[in-house]
């Protein structure tokens, strides 16, 4: 293939391989990040995870150096802060910010071999995973059934289930939101395996100072006000032990927990906070829906704890013998306080 990414394609996806190329031929070293010019890049970097921990995409895009430099700094000073909900919640917003880029790119590019690179390099490279072009229509892309599968089973809506989707010989056809939403978990995975093998030592001091003030600004004040997981049935516990350790919880088991906690008479500001770690946190938006489920906002419906049987059908029951016979959590042998 002698088509070949450009630096505008590396500012936006800085995490492919290629794109750091220019940081070998440079032979940059970390110490540069003492140089007074390296300022802009190290407050760069911290003004995206601040706007990321505050649930929300860092949207501005420079040239490739700047890009790639302000990725590295990122992925430093999330490292050196040391804080998993910050580590998992960078990892997802910077899926998120290039997922956006990824689906503008798909639906707008004309020329069809530059596609189907950006395919190539994205999914096959980095996934493992080909996806190609409908042979008839270049806006709507293609995947194999059991590439397809794996991925959507972790989706619970139903638009996601194969018998909603267009399938022909052996492929799933797709449009860019869909193909791009399905690798948004792995893109996340891929950014936070890269932290997570980071080693780093002389950390230069603007970069310690920094995240060091990140650590400080953002730092879990919540632990102490949730509740005490031991109280509650075993599909709620295992909810809430998931979502503390900055699991993102699928949403019938959001639902089931906000209903739960709002029958247990816990008030709605507890329970957003409940939600706190969750990597995709946005206080505005969780707030809403928990005031919906709560019958204060919307059609003002109060919404039930789901059945038993419901949740069991969800794969959200984790039943154990103190459950016995019971037919919904509410009924659960020890009702906490
Ligand atoms: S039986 Fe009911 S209370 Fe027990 S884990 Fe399953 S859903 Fe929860």
């Amino acid at each position: 293939m002698s088509l070949k990414l450009g630096t505008a394609d590396f500012a936006k996806y800085p995490f492919l391989n290629e794109a750091s190329k220019f940081l070998t031929e440079s032979h940059l070293d970390v110490d540069e990040f003492n140089r007074p010019e390296m300022e802009y890049i190290i407050d760069r970097a911290t003004i995206r995870v601040e706007v990321e921990m505050q649930g929300k995409i860092y949207k501005n895009l420079e040239r490739h150096e700047v890009e790639v430099l302000t990725f590295l700094s990122a992925l430093m000073l999330v490292k050196l802060t040391n804080i998993e909900q910050i580590l998992k919640k960078h990892s997802l917003f910077e899926a998120l910010r290039a997922e956006a880029f990824l689906i503008q790119d798909l639906r707008t590019e004309r020329d069809e071999k530059k596609k189907q690179l950006l395919l190539f390099e994205i999914f096959k490279e980095l996934f493992k995973v080909e996806v190609d072009l409908d042979p008839e229509n270049a806006q709507v892309f293609r995947m194999k059934v059991t590439d397809y599968l794996v991925r959507s089973s972790h989706f619970h809506e139903e638009g996601w289930k194969i018998v909603n989707k267009a399938v022909h010989g052996g492929y799933v056809y797709l449009d860019a939101d869909e193909i791009v939403r399905l690798v948004r978990n792995e893109l996340g995975n891929l950014i936070y395996e890269k932290i997570r093998a980071m080693s780093l030592s002389n950390v230069p001091q603007p970069i310690v100072q920094k995240a060091n003030y990140l650590a400080l600004k953002f730092r879990p004040t919540y632990e102490n006000k949730l509740p005490r997981i031991s109280d509650y049935p075993p599909c709620i516990k295992h909810a809430l032990d998931l979502m503390s350790k900055g699991e993102n919880l699928p949403h019938t088991a959001r639902l089931m927990v906000a209903t739960y906690m709002l029958s247990i008479g816990k008030n709605i500001d507890s329970i957003v906070t409940l939600f706190h770690p969750a990597p995709d946190f946005n206080e505005k938006i969780t707030r809403y829906q928990v005031e919906h489920l709560a019958g204060l906002k919307g059609g003002q419906t109060r919404y039930n704890v789901p059945s038993c049987s419901k949740l069991n059908s969800e794969d959200l029951c984790f039943r154990t013998l103190d459950c016995g016979e019971i037919t919904n959590p509410l009924k659960f042998r020890r009702r906490p306080d």
